[in-house]
């Protein structure tokens, strides 16, 4: 498969162990949501490779130098409901100060469109760099519609990233919105007439909440 210019996987092999268990459906609930956070947490530091940095002086206990810190943008995360509020906390852990802004969207069950039902996010979108959290991209219709929300909202750079990534989502994506930047722990082989992404790990919302 020609590799899609939009798309980066991120083949750590500590998340590759760590997908291996979550795509297994003797996998617990409890184990479920950890490994959820902890890939997130492992493939933020990919997703923040880039951030802008600026030189800052420091005393240390013995003299004067100069470090560099995270400058620029403040960094915003939009986890899409409900799903992606499972890799929150783990963005978290990388970016502790970072505003969780919320887009709910639900697919509709025949057509598989999504459906917008909640959307809050800061005040100031123009000022802030987004990363859209949601663990599975599938038609890419959900994610195509949180992209668009944001930059009618003002949002001005965006990225996403999700875990498993179907070729049909990441060439929707490419589509619609070329400027976002995809990160995904896999890129399976396709969507089954239900939607659900193949091998994929089945519904990541049910995994992670324990409902159907
Ligand atoms: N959403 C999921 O949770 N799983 C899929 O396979 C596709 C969409």
């Amino acid at each position: 498969m020609r590799p899609f210019p939009n798309l980066t996987v991120v083949e750590h092999p500590l998340i590759q162990h760590k997908l291996a268990l979550l795509r297994s459906a003797d996998t617990s609930k409890k184990l479920f949501r950890e490994l959820v956070e902890e890939i997130t947490l492992l493939m933020g530091y990919e997703v923040t490779h880039d951030l802008a940095l600026e030189a800052v002086e420091i005393e240390t206990p013995l003299e004067t130098t100069h470090g560099m810190m995270v400058s620029g943008k403040k960094l915003t995360l939009i986890p899409v409901l409900r799903a992606g509020l499972g890799m929150v906390e783990g963005m978290l852990k990388l970016v502790p100060s970072a505003r969780v802004g919320h887009v709910g969207l639900y697919r509709e069950h025949d057509s598989l469109k999504p459906v917008s039902y909640y959307f809050k996010i800061p005040r100031d979108p123009e000022l802030r760099d987004f990363i859209v959290l949601d663990p599975m991209l599938a038609t890419g219709g959900s994610a195509a519609m949180a992209v668009s929300s944001l930059k009618s909202s003002g949002a001005e750079q965006v990225r996403l990233v999700c875990l498993v990534a179907a070729p049909e989502g990441v060439q929707h994506l490419l589509e619609t919105h070329p400027d976002v930047h995809i990160f995904t722990a896999a890129l399976d082989r396709e969507l089954n007439e239900h939607g659900y992404i193949l091998p994929g790990l089945g519904d990541a919302g049910d995994r992670l909440f324990g409902t159907r």
